[in-house]
């Protein structure tokens, strides 16, 4: 077998003029980090990848990237609704053939990080984590595990719904994540409301009315804990007040554990507590913005990350 191509670089996969990917590039640049960053929202259409049949046969825009120290996987923008891509124009042409190019791409992107993760490369997350970002999956391994989620329902079903509401203070939520959570309502058990079902399945969740929390994992390590305080359920809704905290031993302890049991290297995840104030796992995201919270609350997500990636590349 061909011995394996070291080049010590480490990779940022994302678009280019992503705040985080340019601030982590920034910061590994300044210590004279090898950084390449392979431009996921340019590609195709300017971000020229080869792959071949050798799995550390990889080539991106002319340079040999091969087996890479580390890699920060900011997103791959490999759908029409990915963060960041704007397809439009492409869609409203012809959706089938943007729909069938966009699933290439991702194919190949995936294809790339599957690759990096068989050679052993530290990535920040692993492709075999995606399992876990889907919260039905996500919510349900945690609470196997024996950590506080709340009770939630994922489903299209009516009847089901309608027995959920009963028994407390309801919220609605996507499946998905990425639009406001809002309380259920007497009326939104009415038939014509509910109908709205056979659309798209929606996540029921109980309602949780204590503080909100936003905790950072990093390699086993809580690196950044905040406390958002905001006058409406969700929190992105209202201005807020963001301040770090310190965590119990047991809530770090229960972080740690969350982010080993779904096979995550990094995340910034979203506690919410119930009415006994227990702290209930909402979700664990698989590539968190840290650069708001870092500039509000005054921690350095952006500082542990680049140094675990900086260690990498030092080897
Ligand atoms: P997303 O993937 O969209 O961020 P989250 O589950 O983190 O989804 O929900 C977004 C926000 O909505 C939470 O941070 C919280 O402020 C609010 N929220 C979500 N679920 C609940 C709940 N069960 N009770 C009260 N508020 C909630
Ligand atoms: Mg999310
Ligand atoms: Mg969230």
């Amino acid at each position: 077998m061909m011995p394996v191509t070291r080049t010590g670089a480490v990779v940022l996969l994302g678009a280019r003029d992503d705040a985080h990917v340019q601030e982590v590039a920034r910061r590994l640049r300044a210590e004279t980090v090898d950084t390449v960053v392979v431009d996921t929202r340019a590609f195709p259409e300017r971000t020229r990848l080869s792959l071949t049949e050798t799995l550390d046969g990889i080539v991106v825009d002319g340079r040999e990237v091969g087996r890479p120290a580390a890699v920060y996987v900011r997103g791959l923008h490999g759908h029409p609704l990915a963060f960041g891509v704007d397809a439009r124009e492409h869609m409203d042409a012809d959706w089938r053939t943007t729909l069938t190019a966009f699933r290439e791409k991702s194919a190949l992107l995936s294809g790339l990080l599957g690759r990096w993760e068989r050679m052993g490369v530290p990535l920040y997350n692993p492709p075999s984590s995606d399992w876990s970002l889907h919260k039905p999956a996500q919510l349900a391994a945690l609470q196997a595990a024996g950590l506080p989620v709340p009770r939630t329902l994922w489903t299209n079903d009516a009847e089901a719904v309608r027995r959920f509401a009963r028994e407390g203070r309801t919220v609605y939520k996507p499946v998905t994540g990425g639009a406001a959570t809002r309380e259920l309502r007497e009326a939104d058990l009415a038939d014509e409301r509910l109908a709205a079902l056979a659309a798209a399945p929606v996540t029921f969740q109980e309602l949780l009315p204590g503080e909100n929390l936003r905790v950072y994992v990093l390699d086993g390590e809580v690196i950044a804990s905040l406390r958002i305080t905001s006058p409406s359920l969700d929190f992105r809704q209202r201005e807020a007040v963001i301040e770090p905290v310190t965590p119990p031993p047991e809530l770090t302890r229960d972080c740690v554990k969350a982010c080993e049991v779904l096979g995550l290297r990094w995340t910034g995840m979203d506690l919410k507590r119930d009415a006994d104030g227990v702290p209930r796992f909402l979700e664990l995201n698989g590539s968190a913005m840290f650069l708001g919270f870092d500039a509000r609350g005054g921690t350095d997500v952006a500082g542990h990350l680049t140094r675990a990636l900086v260690r990498h590349a030092r080897g």
